[in-house]
């Protein structure tokens, strides 16, 4: 298996080297896969990060077939939440030690720029030490139509008023014939990856993120992780600033309109679209494993097949849930130092460039009730 002796060399592959991957027996892609793992992150550790979602909004206007999440504006149940109500929010995040918030929306014609400029601002004087990294591609997009501004200026004007980076959510997959077949109005892969772009440019921080499930096949994949990789070489090369590290999960469709109409992943999709992404993108170091989507125990697994992190406790995560029924989307500390020495590694907390911060002891950990 040439292929994976070359990956080992730690040489890039191509697309049609990647797709074979798809084709080689799992447990073999997955042991290059953690052993560049290995090699490109603090191999006894196992990070995470303390942070909080908090949506401001449901109200939005692009019905994704698959969001149980939105409300039209005429909705009992449409809300947006108020400044005070968000910043009280934040204060109980920082009262368990957390300093990040990943805040999103939907695209609510309601809410000029200025209301999330003001609100940036708002969040900032009262919350100095906390992190903002907020909206996705598509509410920019939003604001780019509402505003009449390019999504340059309008990423600048929030930069001014406090932003610190993008969520880089709703990539799904970046091949415009599976993402609008499932979601006609989504953004289209074009503006996703210039929005991001742009946001690297300014020195914001993003994710790379994506989701699998949505009647793709191993071509679509392999097609989404080279534009990732693309855009993580231009952004480093051009802007000294990349993705800071990649999400991968899968669709969620148990309360959506689509339920039953897309196909959904399987674990085994999942584990080995994780492995292959390892493979692929040699310019990430950081790939979280997705306890909220897969459960522990396969995010457990997942960190035997490329993942050296298991994301965040995300406190109050409401956009997965509302499209998968009752599991559980947050965790405290304790849960996840738990579930990382269960899977024989140890916990490190980090910040959101994938930076070890602190080491914590993990039976103090374990201890506290
Ligand atoms: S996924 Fe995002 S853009 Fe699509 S309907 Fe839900 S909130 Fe709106």
């Amino acid at each position: 298996m040439k292929v994976l002796e070359k990956a080992l060399a730690g040489e890039r592959l191509e697309r049609e080297e990647l797709l074979e991957l798809y084709r080689l027996p799992l447990p073999e892609v997955a042991a290059v896969a953690h052993e560049l793992r290995l090699r490109r992150s603090e191999p006894r550790y196992v990070t995470y990060l303390i942070d909080r979602n908090i949506n401001y909004s449901n109200v939005c206007t692009v019905g994704c077939g698959y969001c149980a999440f939105y409300r039209t504006r005429r909705q009992p149940d449409a809300y947006t939440l108020s400044y005070e109500e968000i910043s009280r929010k934040v204060a109980e995040l920082e009262a368990v030690g957390g300093r990040r918030i990943l805040m999103q929306g939907g695209v609510n014609p309601d809410l000029p720029l200025e209301w999330y400029e003001d609100l940036l601002r708002y969040l900032k004087e009262r919350h100095p030490q906390v992190r903002i990294d907020a909206f996705s591609p598509e509410e920019i997009l939003g604001l780019e139509r509402l505003s009449g501004l390019p999504a340059r200026a309008v990423l600048e004007r929030l930069k001014d008023a406090g932003l610190d980076g993008m969520p880089g959510a709703g990539a799904e997959i970046l091949v415009d014939r599976i993402r609008h077949a499932a979601a006609p109005a989504r953004i289209s892969t074009a503006d996703w990856l210039r929005i991001v772009a742009e946001a690297l440019s300014l020195g914001l921080y993003s994710l790379a993120s994506m989701v699998i499930g949505m009647g793709e096949g191993p071509a679509e994949r392999v097609e989404h992780l080279l534009l990732v990789r693309e855009l993580q070489d231009r952004a480093l090369a051009e802007y000294q600033n990349g993705f800071s590290g990649f999400a991968l999960w899968t669709m969620q469709l148990e309360n959506t309109r689509l339920a039953g109409r897309l196909p959904g992943a399987s674990a085994y999709e999942y584990l080995q679209t994780l492995s292959i992404a390892r493979i692929a993108l040699d310019n990430i170091a950081g790939h979280q494993a997705s306890w909220p989507t897969m459960g522990f125990k396969i995010a457990q697994t997942a960190l035997y097949y490329g993942a050296n992190d298991f994301g965040s406790t995300m406190l109050e995560e409401n956009v997965v849930s509302a499209a998968s029924g009752n599991v559980r989307r947050s965790a405290t500390v304790r849960e996840i130092v738990r579930q990382i020495v269960e899977a024989g590694f140890l916990p490190a907390e980090r910040n959101v460039f994938y930076e070890i911060i602190h080491k914590p002891d993990p039976e103090s950990v374990l201890d506290t009730v």
